[in-house]
């Protein structure tokens, strides 16, 4: 971790509030994380769930107008309902009593139109290793793969009864949010 000094290609730096601030190395400085102590329960607010994708430029919180303590924020690549989702889904449903679920994919997502074999390709070359075995979830379309993903929870009999599901896709270009069921 870094002593201050921001030297060498240390980007972490502990400031004096306990804080650590991860300098963009494109500024060479950046606002100070002043993120507020809360005293909330664990539990989200608004009882809802957000599965999306792990992309940089969506702000989720902004998105569905959500402040912190509000909804649980599942991200991975795609936004796309993995064993692992449905893990943290069933977690958060039975334990912390959340009852809604958006499901939202993006426009310019890094896994819209490539193709397994692409990737395992590039992640074969890079690395030596057989990655056959992956299945990235890649998919061909947008409205699909959001309907595909919302099916599959609500057909998922570990899930809570007379949940609410939503699957949208955003716009990373005009930062809006389309309904798609
Ligand atoms: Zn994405």
């Amino acid at each position: 971790m870094g002593d201050g000094d921001g030297g060498g290609c240390d980007r972490w730096t502990l400031t004096s509030t306990g804080r650590f601030h991860i300098v963009p190395p494109m500024y060479g400085g950046g606002e100070m994380n002043t993120i507020p102590v809360l005293d909330l329960p664990p539990a989200p607010r608004k009882r809802l769930v957000v599965i999306t994708c792990m992309d940089s430029r969506l702000d989720v919180f902004r998105m569905l107008d959500l402040e912190i303590g509000d909804a649980h924020i599942l991200r991975n690549a795609g936004g796309r309902v993995t064993d692992d989702t449905l893990r943290s889904l069933i977690l958060s449903m039975h334990v912390m009593n959340t009852n809604e679920v958006f499901v939202i994919h993006h426009t310019g997502c890094g896994l819209h139109r490539v193709t397994n074999a692409d990737l395992q390709s590039r992640v074969g070359l890079a690395t030596g290793q057989d990655t056959a075995h992956i299945d990235f979830l890649p998919f061909d379309d947008l409205v699909d793969s959001v309907l595909g993903d919302v099916e599959r929870l609500r057909t998922l009999p570990l899930l809570p009864i007379g949940i609410t599901l939503h699957g949208a896709i955003y716009d990373v270009h005009t930062g809006t949010l389309h309904r798609v069921i």
